[in-house]
């Protein structure tokens, strides 16, 4: 049991409740103190992969059934490792989207269900949010604290779900430079490990294939596979946007009623491997050099996401940001994958951003009884499609959080008055006179 002394100093800063389950991870995090000097107190990360790999792919329900299963005792073994109680969490957050529906579903009604019992705010978090500024809170939670990126900074996003390049001008500041037209870079490795039979369908074992491989020979001996968007031009509109099926439509059409042998399924791997890192790379100095020649050179370059554990971007992407003169980011790898702890962030960021006005307006004092409110009340909805820079209202959804705090407990007062009045109002007796004729009439014409 925590000390009441313990209850009191712990009361004194935020700290966050974090659950992350857009997609394949179910993960916890308890993070405290400012965006400027956070403490990631605990922080559980549950692959499912192994679950969805005799699938050869995600299944939604799999997966959603996966969060249902495991959420509830990941997020009591994270307060029990952080030595917290849930008296001790100041904010609730989860990813509200982008992401699976029935994934996204089962942590914000898990988290606001929580919000509700405990009566604190719940914070509605982009799931892209947390990923744009996980190189900051990288730097920050390393020992000892390193210097993190400066704003603003270019984000290479790339993972399963998403490709993107950003601007992170500054926390709840964004602007999209370029994004992918079809798939996700993470989604082309999964899909190209796949069609070339390697062990496992994901971009980490196409990874360890393509050190063992050869791309000139699979181009001589097969097909030379095409690097995505070479020829954009760029004086088109969209020209920093990224493509990948057409590399994944390559490769199965090429290899497509042939038999290849180990060497070149390794071959493949690398030819692959190196198409797209080619088009990253080529896509990311293309933007910088826009950003520049519209006097807006980033101070920056960060890379973001899943596909950034991949040891040969990761390189690339440092030579290319000397080439810049800029310093190089790139967030340690418990941070790349989908995680609770850059949720926990991104909520702390925006929970920040909130004048201390409008949180005194807005925050719930008194205890209010779960039996007796609908949970529809914490309005904001899953979105399994929310772009980051067009709905991402930071301020509004939190204040509104708050706000839906106090709804609760208003429709649950005004629920106990509307019964006691219906008891009052009812009639013990029928009534003793008979409607008169005039009054049947009157009844008629209205
Ligand atoms: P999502 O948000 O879509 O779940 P994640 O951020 O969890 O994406 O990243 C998962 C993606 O990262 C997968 O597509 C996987 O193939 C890719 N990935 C993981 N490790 C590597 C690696 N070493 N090289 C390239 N891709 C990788
Ligand atoms: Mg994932």
């Amino acid at each position: 049991m925590p000390r009441m002394s313990d209850l009191r100093t712990k009361s004194k800063m935020s700290r966050i409740l974090a659950i992350e389950t857009s997609c394949d991870e179910t993960s916890t995090a308890i993070l405290s103190g400012s965006t400027q000097a956070p403490t990631l107190e605990a922080h559980f990360i549950l692959s499912h992969t192994k679950k969805t790999h005799p699938f050869g792919g995600i299944v939604p329900e799999v997966v959603a059934r996966e969060h249902l299963q495991h959420l509830e005792p990941l997020v009591a073994q994270t307060l029990a490792q952080s030595h917290n109680t849930l008296a001790h969490i100041t904010h609730i957050a989860a990813t509200c989207g982008p992401g699976l529906l029935g994934s996204l579903v089962v942590g914000t009604t898990t988290a606001k269900t929580l919000a509700l019992a405990q009566n604190i705010p719940f914070i509605p978090t982009n799931h892209l949010e947390g990923h744009a500024l996980s190189p900051i809170l990288s730097a920050l939670t390393e020992s000892p604290p390193q210097e993190p990126p400066p704003f603003p900074y270019l984000l290479l996003l790339v993972s399963g779900g998403h490709g993107l390049l950003l601007l992170v001008q500054q926390p709840t500041s964004y602007r999209v430079i370029g994004q992918t037209r079809d798939d996700a870079p993470g989604e082309c490795l999964d899909k190209c490990a796949r069609l070339l039979q390697l062990p496992t369908a994901s971009g980490a074992e196409l990874e360890a294939a393509a050190k063992k491989g050869n791309p000139t020979r699979f181009a001589d001996q097969i097909i030379p596979l095409p690097q995505p968007m070479k020829h954009a031009k760029l004086h088109h509109a969209q020209h920093c946007d990224l493509s990948f099926s057409g590399l994944k439509s390559a490769l199965a059409r090429a290899i497509a009623n042939r038999t290849l042998s180990k060497q070149q399924r390794l071959d493949g791997a690398a030819a692959v491997q190196k198409a797209l890192c080619d088009s990253l790379i080529e896509r990311s100095d293309t933007a910088l050099r826009t950003l520049a020649a519209q006097n807006r050179k980033p101070a920056a370059l960060a890379v973001a996401g899943g596909v950034a554990a991949n040891q040969t971007l990761h390189a690339q992407l440092q030579c290319l940001a000397t080439k810049h003169a800029l310093p190089f980011f790139c967030p340690r790898l418990e941070l790349c994958t989908d995680n609770a702890a850059m949720i926990a962030y991104a909520a702390l960021a925006r929970s920040e951003v909130v004048p201390q006005k409008e949180k005194n307006k807005y925050s719930p004092s008194s205890s209010i009884s779960l039996s007796s409110v609908s949970l529809s009340s914490l309005s904001f909805p899953v979105r399994p499609r929310w772009f980051l820079q067009a709905e991402c209202d930071y301020k509004k959804a939190y204040v509104r959080s708050l706000l839906d705090v106090r709804n609760v407990r208003k429709t649950y007062a005004n629920k106990t008055r509307s019964k006691k009045t219906m008891f009052t109002k009812v009639p013990t007796k029928a009534p003793t006179k008979a409607p008169t004729k005039a009054h049947l009439q009157t009844q008629t014409k209205e």
